[in-house]
């Protein structure tokens, strides 16, 4: 069973080993999202190397999918570096770097904005960034493997009101910079592009309902169902962790291997139309 309480076919990406022998790193890889990408990746084949805060969650992760786990603050350049390093030291290439460590807030007006809390939130969206490509892409054209990269932007770059004035800037800037690195790795084969999920209820989403709804009781459940009430197109749920890890499975495989500059989004169609029972 799934975290939605949905189980998915997962015949086929389990056995068809889509990721056999890569070399993964995931930042914000030890729980929500970036854990199921984890999971996904290492039941196709690829060795996986978690870079996270979180170091006891990260540790149990990396072990139960044969992986490897790096303490990693993505704001600090050294530390994603670091966990590309251990990479290479470990299986000598990165084939897939999965930029996915982010943070939700300061939720509240522009007219009470503090510039400190909005660059203590760039620190980790978008240095932590421009950190990952940097680093993916030394390693990526250094080792003549090609590879691909995928970033974590976000629903919220698409429609304005749907999180905070920073979280919003920061995902729509990741945008940007996925195109204009596509462009200029395109040359060595590197793939660059962007995953838009909306809706999952990981802890970032629950402590951000708990907050702007000051309710702290809030759980993973009620955010899901109010989510689902605002709008899939689809089956009237919001997304899963599960539904976002295949979308980042897939351009990570080879069955995106044409695929760069692109932004995937994971949301049951909620960006794409006026749904009239939201
Ligand atoms: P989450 O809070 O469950 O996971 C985020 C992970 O990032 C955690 O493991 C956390 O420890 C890690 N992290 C936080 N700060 C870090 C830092 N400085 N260095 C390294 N790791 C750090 O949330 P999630 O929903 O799984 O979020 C994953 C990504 O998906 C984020 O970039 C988020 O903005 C994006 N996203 C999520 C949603 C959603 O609905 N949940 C929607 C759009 C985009």
């Amino acid at each position: 069973m799934d975290s939605d309480g949905i189980t998915y076919d997962r015949t086929n990406y389990q056995t068809s080993k889509r990721l056999l022998g890569k070399v993964a790193v995931i930042t914000g890889g030890a729980r929500g999202i970036g854990a199921a990408t984890a999971k996904a990746f290492a039941e196709n084949g690829a060795y996986v190397v978690i870079a996270d805060i979180l170091d006891e969650l990260g540790t149990t992760l990396a072990d139960s999918i044969g992986g490897r786990f790096t303490h990693c603050d993505v704001s600090i350049e050294g530390d994603v570096e670091q966990a590309i390093q251990l990479a290479i030291q470990w299986k000598g290439r990165l084939d897939i770097m999965f930029n996915n460590a982010g943070i939700s807030g300061p939720e509240g007006s522009i007219t009470h904005i503090k510039m400190e809390q909005m660059t203590s939130l760039f620190a980790i969206n978008l240095n932590g960034i421009v950190h990952g490509i940097k680093h993916a892409a030394r390693a990526m054209i250094q080792g003549k493997n090609k590879g691909t990269i995928i970033c974590s932007s976000s629903s919220a770059a698409i429609m304005g009101g749907l999180a905070s004035h920073a979280y919003t800037m920061s995902k729509e800037a990741i945008l940007g910079l996925m195109r204009t690195t596509a462009c200029e790795l395109g040359e060595h084969g590197i793939r660059v592009n962007c995953i838009s999920p909306h809706g999952v209820p990981s802890e970032m989403l629950v402590s951000a309902y708990r907050r702007i709804l000051g309710d702290k009781d809030l759980q993973a459940e009620d955010v899901s169902k109010i989510v689902g009430d605002r709008g899939s197109l689809l089956r009237g749920r919001g997304a899963s962790v599960e539904d976002v890890a295949l979308g980042v499975l897939f351009l990570a495989s080879d069955d995106a291997g044409f695929i760069t500059g692109h932004n995937l989004v994971v949301d049951g169609g909620y960006t794409s139309a006026y749904n009239k029972n939201s």
